[in-house]
């Protein structure tokens, strides 16, 4: 706990000190903990500590998590690889989908929210890095796709997020946050009915301070927040 906490204000505080120093409003940074492998008394804990948002990204792993911490005002997002057949358990436990990265997928997220009434809100995963193994839309197909879910009357698209390739430097990661902003501006450009592109969801352990900079609004922490997985 004593742990998680300074864990949590040093996190905090670094987040702060981006913000402040690209003069952006702090506030306008939120942390989302990433919680893969981290059980419910640990998740508790980030709670106590006053963290209020969640990233998970596996379905099974999540619904015991959130059905054990159910009651607790928070916010669970889900930022995994969706397969359709699962969406039906995503619409039921998830605040926000960050990985929306198919019409299919958005197709059969439409009808699992219009199944139980809601407006499922999302994020389109954009595989900016042009990576094999990522997961996500093509850069050159990112406007289309967000147009085509715009038609969508129960999804709700709030942003793009993206998993760059890895690199062990900041600086190395920083053209690919770029690279999403620009596309948020270029289809904000479009002005396509119903799309409100507000939230970038990049940065984590290695490089949020630079995803910031780039004009994140949702950061995915994990491993600065509860250690090495
Ligand atoms: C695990 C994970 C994170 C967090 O990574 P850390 O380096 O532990 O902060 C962020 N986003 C996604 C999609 C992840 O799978």
């Amino acid at each position: 706990m004593a742990l998680i906490s300074k864990n949590i204000e040093e996190v905090k505080s670094r987040i702060r000190n981006a913000a402040l120093a690209c003069r952006r409003d702090p506030e306008s940074v939120r942390l989302v903990a990433v919680t893969k492998t981290v059980g419910p008394a640990r998740i508790q804990d980030a709670i106590d500590a006053g963290l209020d948002c969640f990233g998970e990204n596996y379905i099974q792993e999540a619904r015991g998590k959130i059905k054990a911490l159910s009651g607790i005002n928070v916010s669970w997002h889900f930022i995994g690889h969706l397969q359709s057949n699962k969406a039906k358990y995503a619409v039921k436990l998830f605040d926000l989908i960050h990985s929306v990265d198919s019409l299919k997928l958005a197709r059969e997220l439409n009808r699992q929210a219009k199944k139980h009434d809601c407006i499922q809100k999302i994020l389109i995963q954009v595989n900016v890095g042009k990576e094999q193994s990522k997961s996500g839309a093509d850069t050159q197909e990112t406007a289309e796709l967000v147009e085509a879910v715009s038609r969508l009357e129960h999804l709700s698209i709030r942003g793009l997020m993206t998993m760059p390739p890895y690199f062990d430097a900041p600086e190395k990661v920083r053209p690919f946050f770029k690279k999403l902003a620009e596309l948020k501006d270029q289809v904000t450009a479009k002005q396509i009915a119903n799309v409100d592109i507000k939230e970038l969801s990049m940065g984590m352990t290695g490089d949020f301070e630079a995803a910031i900079e780039e004009g994140a609004t949702l950061v995915r922490i994990g491993t600065a927040i509860f250690g090495e997985r």
